[in-house]
């Protein structure tokens, strides 16, 4: 990990730069805007919906933590499916064909827009799960 954690500063070695640790909701806010969530200072992706390998600001592991976040883009694709699938019910269209087609198309735009934000706040969750960790090790070596 990039990162020496002082009294709750972390002073990045590589980086050389003084990053206050942030709360659970900054770092939460910080993910949703797809920006780092240790620094807030650099995004998170590159393009549309590609990973940084880490923060180009504070040296945060950003793309290497991707694999620990399908459980929760999983999870939050199928929570959208169900909502969509549950609109669709009670709305019940007059011509059955297109309102399943609008479901169709709000299915593909509400899960393929909120790609990139849910991508986002796994990473900070991840980020805010494996910190505690992470700073443990650092204070004993
Ligand atoms: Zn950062």
């Amino acid at each position: 990990m990039h990162g020496v954690y002082e009294n709750g500063y972390i002073v990045s070695t590589r980086y050389a730069v003084l990053v206050e640790r942030p709360s659970f909701r900054t770092a939460l806010v910080r993910g949703m805007r797809g920006r780092c969530p240790r620094c807030g200072k650099a995004p998170m992706f590159q393009g549309w919906n590609h990973l940084h390998e880490r923060c180009a600001v504070c040296g945060l592991d950003i793309e290497a933590r991707s694999g620990d976040t399908w459980f929760f883009m999983y999870m939050s694709t199928a929570g959208l499916t169900g909502t969509i699938v549950v609109i669709m019910f009670l709305l019940r269209p007059r011509v059955l064909w297109v309102g399943q087609l609008l479901v169709m198309v709000a299915a593909v735009l509400v899960i393929g827009v909120s790609l990139p934000l849910r991508k986002g706040v796994a990473i900070a969750l991840d980020y805010l799960i494996t910190r505690n960790r992470e700073e443990q090790g650092q204070a004993g070596g």
